[in-house]
């Protein structure tokens, strides 16, 4: 019987309540790993998983909950950093509010959610975090100027720690997922929503589970062990 070695392996998912992040939560959990999500506020419950509420734009939020993951689960071999917000519009209309808060969960929320995980990995020798980035960052997006900035930094900041935690036997990487049908995706409008199908050789937006899926091959000791610095694009063939 193969497996892709994540059983019991403690790992921490960012905005788990909903959405892709739930989606990583039960799959992990399904794969047999001890899985901890942290979400704003918590309102989904997923069976045994550990919740807890923390804000990623707050570094110590998320002190506090790797301190209780630690306690109550043991040391952190994984991390997701998958929370993220959008606040669309046409560059000339976006406010100092959008850029901001969307800097603020989607690129510092991504440091504030490695930052108190990586040196205990280091310590360890072993560990596997994975950056969920966007099509976005990738090809560009009208209407996302401020979003995909920060999930094209993101890929920056996934290829530059790849280069340092490499020694330390922790890998890092990137997931760029095209259209997911989730809560981000209901707010685009129809017909918005028929010219994107209509440009996606796949003819359809993925499914949470697709992103899963692709983040427990990350995640994975076996499958994934030589990737790091790596971007996933998990899309249906809608590249550049
Ligand atoms: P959703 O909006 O459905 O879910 C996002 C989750 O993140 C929610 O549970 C939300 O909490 C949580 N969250 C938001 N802000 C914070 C915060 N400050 N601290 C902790 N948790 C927070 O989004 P998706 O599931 O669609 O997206 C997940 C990731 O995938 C995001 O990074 C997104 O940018 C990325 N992505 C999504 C794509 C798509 O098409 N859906 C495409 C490409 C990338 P709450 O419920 O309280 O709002």
């Amino acid at each position: 019987m193969v497996s892709l070695g994540l059983e019991d392996k403690v790992i921490v998912v960012t905005g788990g309540n909903r959405g892709i992040g739930a989606e990583i939560v039960k799959l992990l959990t399904e794969l047999g790993a001890k899985v901890a999500y942290t979400d704003i506020k918590i309102d989904t419950a997923h069976s045994g998983a550990l919740a807890i509420a923390a804000d990623v734009t707050d570094l110590a939020s998320m002190k506090a909950a790797a301190a209780q993951i630690a306690e109550k689960l043991g040391p952190v071999y994984g991390v997701v950093a998958n929370a993220g917000i959008t606040r669309d519009n046409f560059f000339t209309k976006l406010t100092a509010e959008d850029w901001d808060a969307v800097i603020d969960v989607n690129l510092k929320g991504v440091n504030h959610t490695i930052a108190p995980f990586i040196e205990g990995m280091y310590e360890r020798g072993s560990g596997s975090i994975v950056c969920i980035s966007s099509i976005s960052g990738d090809r560009g997006n009208a209407g996302q100027t401020n979003y995909a900035a920060t999930k094209a930094a993101v890929i920056g900041l996934v290829k530059s720690l790849a280069r340092e935690t490499a020694r330390y036997g922790v890998r890092v990487n990137a997931i760029a997922p095209g259209f997911i049908n989730t809560e981000m995706t209901k707010a685009i409008p129809e017909k918005v929503k028929e010219k994107i199908v209509a440009e996606i050789p796949c003819r359809r937006f993925g499914e949470p589970e697709d992103i899963a899926w692709a983040v427990a091959f990350l995640l994975s000791p076996v499958a994934s062990n030589y990737i790091s610095g790596e971007v996933l694009r998990v899309n249906g063939a809608h590249h550049t």
